[in-house]
């Protein structure tokens, strides 16, 4: 529990939230400021900023609960599409420092764009660049 945090503070239940789903690990509710009708962020309850300091349980959790979310927001939302994403980390835009993954349901005609437009430029790759990066990805898989 970080003090500071307001979605520590939302899981706390010092804060309101329109909650969807929750257990011992997770908690689900309605974005504040949605993007669309039924934007729903899913938290651990155990902060952390970023995945990389996320556990594997949690990890395991997370991506479950979003299994059975997107099928509930979907149906709920009488829609066949949602944009699922992590702003993960400050450099990609993250606002609120507590992990949290968004489920965005997508309509006809709703004038958002799909996830490769968070880029306005696509980098050139030389295949050496390529066959480097792979290797360094590579790499870096832990256990
Ligand atoms: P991000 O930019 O990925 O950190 O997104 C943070 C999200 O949290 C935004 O979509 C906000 O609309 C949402 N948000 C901010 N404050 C609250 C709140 N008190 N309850 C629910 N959602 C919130
Ligand atoms: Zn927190």
């Amino acid at each position: 529990m970080v003090e500071s945090c307001i979605f520590c503070r939302i899981a706390q239940d010092n804060l309101p939230s329109h909650k969807v789903y929750e257990d011992d690990k997770i908690l689900a509710f309605l974005d504040k400021y949605p993007l669309a009708r039924g934007h729903v962020l899913i938290i651990p309850k155990a902060h952390v900023s970023n995945i990389d300091e996320l556990s594997g349980e949690d990890a395991q959790a997370l991506f479950h609960t979003l299994f059975k979310l997107t099928k509930a927001v979907q149906r709920g939302l009488k829609t066949g599409s949602t944009t699922i994403g992590i702003n993960n980390g400050p450099d990609s835009g993250q606002e609120v420092p507590h992990l949290h993954l968004h489920i965005i349901p997508r309509f006809p005609g709703d004038g958002g764009g799909p996830v490769h437009a968070v880029m306005r430029q696509r980098p050139s790759v030389s295949d050496e660049e390529m066959l480097q990066i792979t290797k360094a990805v590579k790499e870096n898989i832990s256990a």
